[in-house]
């Protein structure tokens, strides 16, 4: 089987940046409790490692349940970022914090902490239940409205003349484009700010390129995480080309592959290379079949 090796793929600088920080926080920390609070990366492969590093994984539906569960020793933020009330429990409690929030991140809290000083209403679009949103959402929740969609955008009653939208750092720009055009619509006076980080528009783009030219691709990543669910998505719906999300080379199934010469594969940003190049090899290795038996 022919395959097209996309780039960029994998392991973005937050992602990068928290491993370490993990990692780090644990070597430091020998015999001492280190706990993350929720997935590091939502990575099941990463998530195992720290296991083995004696890392203590604290998930919950929300932050502020998860260290409900931490009395002592260190809590690491994940890269997706925190609610100010997060850290001030944890800080109340008596924890180390190691914060290994992205800075990509770090800078929408900051944009939305001025916008809503400055008297704006914000709208922030991101998918519910996941953690980013929650932490942004906790700098002002009284004057942030979280919304999925256009239809949300309908049923949206809002006073203030002084209106803001901005996204969470891994949606697409396709998914993002028609809501903004609604609210646009809705309120002229809107002003955007689009905090898709780069790393996730990159491998969008380089996804979407590659796969006009591939019979299908192959998404290496967790379905916990959002930016590469949205990988999936794009290329699916951007480049018509069928998609399919595997954790590792055991989840590739042969008839996926019946009739296709020329197979795409990238990874979502907290993919380990090592889980793709396994992938890459398998595929590499399987002879591609014909699309049906001949009569
Ligand atoms: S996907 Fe973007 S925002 Fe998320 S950790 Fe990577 S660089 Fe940061």
């Amino acid at each position: 089987m022919e395959v097209v090796k996309i780039r960029p793929r994998g392991y973005c600088h937050g992602v990068v940046e928290a491993i370490r920080a993990l990692r780090q926080a644990a070597a430091e920390r020998p015999g001492e409790e280190v706990a993350m609070l929720g997935h590091l990366v939502h990575n099941e492969h990463v998530t195992r490692e720290f296991a083995e590093l004696g890392v203590r994984l604290v998930d919950a539906p929300s932050r502020l349940a998860a260290l409900d569960q931490v009395e002592t020793g260190t809590i690491v933020l994940t890269a997706h970022g925190v609610s100010p009330e997060v850290r001030e429990r944890a800080l109340a409690k008596g924890l180390k914090v190691v914060d290994a929030t992205c800075s990509d991140v770090v800078r929408t809290h900051e944009l939305v902490r001025s916008l809503c000083a400055d008297g704006y209403t914000v709208i922030y679009l991101g998918r519910r239940g996941h953690p980013e949103p929650e932490g942004v959402l906790g700098e002002a929740p009284e004057s942030i409205h979280l919304v999925e969609s256009v239809e949300e955008v309908d049923h949206l009653e809002l006073e203030s003349d002084k209106l803001a939208v901005t996204t969470q750092t891994t949606l697409s720009m396709w998914d993002t484009g028609a809501i903004i055009e609604r609210l646009r619509q809705r309120f002229p006076q809107i002003e955007v700010h689009n905090e898709i980080c780069l790393a996730t528009q990159e491998r969008q783009q380089a996804a979407v390129e590659a796969a006009a030219s591939c019979d299908l691709v192959i998404v290496v990543g967790s379905s916990r995480s959002s930016n590469t669910q949205r990988l999936v998505q794009v290329v699916a719906d951007l480049a018509h080309r069928p998609a399919h999300l595997v954790d590792s080379a055991a989840d590739l199934r042969p008839e996926w592959f019946r009739g296709m010469h020329r197979v795409g594969v990238t990874s979502g940003a907290s993919t380990p290379s090592q889980i793709t190049r396994e992938v890459i090899t398998t595929l590499e290795a399987m002879d591609p079949e014909p699309a049906a038996l001949p009569a």
